[in-house]
């Protein structure tokens, strides 16, 4: 069995079976606890051991054997899938998509011209994570400017624009395409939630800079393990130094796990991951949808049925989150209609949305899942009252 080490808000006791009435349900964190059984059936064929002399050195990751292994079965994976098309892109890896997400700011900014700074951009409601880190890491090179939308028709000729594209969109799961078009934009395609489990597959993406994560993918979350596939070799060196000064690249213990989960994952060309995802996520959409079909002070996002190159099938949804609004006049500020009821989400505002959003996350543990679905339902029905 798996240890325990701390129950979650909602149990108590020495095996967290207790449940804790009137405790307070997080779905605020995008953990994706989901996949947690998958792996706990495939234990044994996902274990790794690594000696205490096992890959001490320095030695730059990118030269290594392991790193060209793991990059062989990253290309093999996209083609498997057919997210992505690989063909002539130089991979490097972070610590997470979040490390790679400003390595490829920092690479695709404006270095020559510190009065004119790359504007960094993102279509409403976009992961707050964009900004928080372009502002944090402030820079002579680039910063935040809001909204894609506010530049379409109205783009400043003396910047260079550098817009992000998440697709699907993280909190509302849309398929997304860039937005601002011209000689002075460059995209950065995050497509942490583009996998089976999350949306159908139309056609592989193609984009000069895409960025992925374990996390989304195995659900590997802690291991800390990102990659991005790019197109242009100068943009490709920039980001390499920036791996280099920042953290002279990945554990090496980190690509070693990762090499071994690929290899179970694609054991079966990935079905019996991507079929356990998807069902996953395909219930718990439905069971959502359901409850809040009657509802008339809550409504979720459209999402549509499309084919799926990967399934071969139309397929229907099953997004990573709800993106929850609430209807009522009176019910401006949805965080705190729902924090009232115990259930924790993320604000819209933070999103750069209204305030009468709020983001579930539906990627959580069975447990957690099944608590905020209990806690929907009830405020559902006294809404009946
Ligand atoms: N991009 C998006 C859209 C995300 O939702 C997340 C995780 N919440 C990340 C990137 C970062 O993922 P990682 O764990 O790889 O840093």
């Amino acid at each position: 069995g798996k240890p325990i080490c701390e129950c979650n808000a909602c149990f108590k006791g020495p095996d967290c079976a207790e449940f804790v009435p009137d405790c307070v349900v997080d779905a605020d964190s995008g953990d994706p606890m989901f996949l947690e059984p998958f792996w706990l059936k495939h234990a044994a064929s996902s274990a790794v051991v690594v000696p205490g002399w096992h890959r001490m050195s320095y030695e730059f990751s990118d030269c290594s054997l392991i790193s060209k292994e793991l990059k062989m079965h990253i290309r093999k994976l996209h083609a498997t899938v057919g997210n992505a098309n690989t063909d002539g892109r130089y991979i490097i890896f972070g610590a997470g998509a979040t490390q790679l997400l400003n390595a490829a700011v920092h690479s695709l900014s404006s270095h020559d011209d510190p009065s004119s700074p790359s504007r960094i951009v993102a279509s409403v409601p976009y992961y707050p994570v964009y900004r928080e880190q372009t502002q944090f890491f402030e820079s002579n090179n680039y910063k935040f400017s809001g909204e894609t939308s506010k530049w379409k028709d109205n783009m400043d000729s003396l910047s260079n624009y550098i817009e992000f594209v998440t697709s699907p969109n993280n909190p509302d799961g849309q398929l997304k395409k860039a937005v601002l078009q011209g000689p002075s934009v460059k995209t950065i395609h995050d497509l942490a939630y583009f996998w089976p489990h999350f949306t159908p597959i139309p056609a592989p993406a193609d984009e000069d800079l895409m960025v992925f994560t374990i996390s989304k993918l195995t659900g590997h979350a802690g291991s800390r393990f990102g990659w991005a596939l790019i197109k242009n070799e100068a943009v490709y060196q920039r980001m390499l130094a920036y791996m280099s000064l920042s953290t002279h690249g990945v554990p090496r213990e980190t690509q070693l796990r990762v090499l071994k989960l690929l290899k179970v994952v694609l054991e079966e060309k990935g079905r019996e991951m991507f079929e356990f995802g998807y069902e996953a996520m395909r219930n718990r959409w439905k069971k959502l949808s359901k409850i809040l079909s009657i509802s008339k002070r809550f409504s979720l996002q459209d999402l549509e049925h499309q084919n799926c190159s990967f399934s071969k099938i139309f397929r229907a949804p099953s997004p990573a989150f709800a993106w929850l609004k609430c209807e009522k006049e009176e019910d401006k500020n949805c965080f705190e209609v729902l924090k009232t009821s115990n259930i924790i989400g993320r604000e819209g505002s933070l999103f750069g949305a209204e305030s009468r959003f709020v983001r579930l996350s539906l990627v959580q543990s069975q447990d957690d899942f099944d608590l905020l679905l209990q806690r929907m339902e009830t405020l559902v029905v006294l809404e009946e009252k």
